[in-house]
């Protein structure tokens, strides 16, 4: 308001505009600047590793992948819900790039939402353990309602490591949402998670309400370079 103020009040007078109108133009800008700078600000906090949205993805790429229940799911309400995601498939095929425009859907309908990897954010809780401040870093997870953990099953933790995260996403059950990505099919994570009691434990709980998506196809990258050395050359033919 501070800064628009005196613009604003020159053309009001200008245009012998009543005071009211002049409060109102005012009063909505500043509205609007406050929720633009919320936006930005859970968008910062949620730490995205690459800013990717709908806009950019090509769902006729991966026809297996259902568009319309993706994008129902970027209008926010399996959040209210407590549902969970689950993003299965091979490497290029868009997993992240999935997670990163339904985590940033949920930023913009104001929910408060945290994008880590399974391995950083295990480092990070042994970090936070080390440190005795892990129910601190706990807390702050859990005020997030949408915890994204992307790359589960690139590596296999220590058991101590694994119980960690098995900490994170149980304590989620039923109250917050979680959206994993994998490469690793649901009968392999016992590989990730040491032992088939967790995991049994663990597979129970999130997928008990949760949208399971296989993105089952060729790498994205590596069919557009295939693609680019296809094409014929632009010159001389
Ligand atoms: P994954 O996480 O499954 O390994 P990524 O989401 O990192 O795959 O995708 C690899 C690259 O290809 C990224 O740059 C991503 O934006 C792009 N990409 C993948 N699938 C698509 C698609 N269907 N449309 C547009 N870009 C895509
Ligand atoms: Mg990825």
């Amino acid at each position: 308001m501070s800064a628009e103020w005196e613009k604003l009040a020159r053309e009001a007078a200008t245009h012998n505009e009543p005071y009211e109108a002049f409060l109102l133009r005012l009063t909505e800008l500043e509205v609007a600047a406050r929720s633009a700078n919320a936006l930005a600000a859970r968008i910062r906090a949620a730490a995205f590793p690459v800013a990717k949205d709908f806009d950019t993805y090509d769902f006729s790429a991966l026809p297996s992948l259902p568009k319309q229940k993706v994008l129902e799911l970027a209008r926010g309400e399996w959040l209210e819900q407590r549902y969970n995601c689950c993003l299965i498939g091979p490497v290029g095929t868009g997993k992240t790039h999935i997670a990163t425009a339904l985590g940033l859907a949920a930023c913009r309908q104001g929910q408060r939402v945290r994008f880590f990897t399974a391995a950083g954010l295990v480092n990070q809780l042994e970090e936070a353990q080390q440190q005795h401040r892990l129910e601190r870093f706990l807390g702050q997870l859990d005020r997030a309602d949408l915890l994204i953990c992307d790359e589960l099953g690139y590596l296999s933790f220590s058991r101590a490591r694994a119980e960690l995260l098995f900490q994170v996403f149980a304590d989620r059950y039923e109250r917050r949402s979680l959206l994993i990505t994998s490469n690793l099919a649901f009968g392999e994570w016992g590989q990730v998670f040491q032992g088939e009691r967790m995991t049994a434990a663990l597979l129970d709980r999130l997928t008990h309400r949760c949208h399971i998506f296989e993105m089952n196809g060729e790498s994205y990258r590596f069919k557009e370079s295939m693609k680019a050395k296809k094409e014929p050359p632009k010159k001389g033919k």
